[in-house]
């Protein structure tokens, strides 16, 4: 059984999720408006992978007899100067959700909620991977500057992401 207050913070984690969904689908949009088809379809895919995290803590509150409230998203940025700008703040986003997993982990642990921890590990471990990516890819775009051909190389490794849900986390 899930405490108001842990319920609450879940409820509020998930719309962060469809946030970051919405975040990251602007970017795709400025991607799109510059045609870099392959920088587009990697922020295409990673709103994918914010749904699947929203979806992960909607089945798990679900699973917990909690109630689910769906909330309001509040309008992203949508301006942006270079690919180099939407992959620092999307970084800068990754970060901020770290702290709010941490805040929520924080929160369980006190409660001694052991399922909700546990399910909160998964997020920490996946929280490691995105600031990686992130990191890499805004270095990778610090050494192209202002070269094009670099950043058309960029954009075709790009273009090869696709988004598989895990397979071992499958509800
Ligand atoms: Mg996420």
């Amino acid at each position: 059984m899930l405490s108001e207050k842990l319920l609450k913070d879940l409820n509020t984690q998930i719309k962060y999720e469809f946030y970051a969904a919405h975040l990251y689908m602007a970017m795709a949009a400025y991607c799109d408006s510059e045609d870099l088809d392959g920088f587009a379809n990697f922020f295409k895919m990673q709103a994918e992978e914010e749904r699947f995290h929203a979806m992960k803590l909607y089945d798990f509150v679900n699973q917990m007899d909690g109630r689910i409230v769906m909330q309001g998203l509040d309008e992203p940025n949508n301006d942006f100067t270079s690919m180099l700008d939407a992959f620092q703040k999307a970084l800068a986003h990754e970060q901020h959700v770290t702290k709010q997993i941490y805040t929520l982990m924080d929160r369980a642990s006190a409660e001694k909620e052991h399922a909700t921890m546990s399910l909160l590990k998964w997020f920490i471990d996946e929280q490691v991977e995105e600031e990686d990516m992130f990191k890499n890819l805004v270095k990778k775009l610090e050494r192209i500057g202002d070269d094009g051909t670099g950043l058309y190389m960029l954009d075709g490794e790009l273009a090869q992401r696709v988004f598989t849900p895990p397979a071992n986390t499958a509800q």
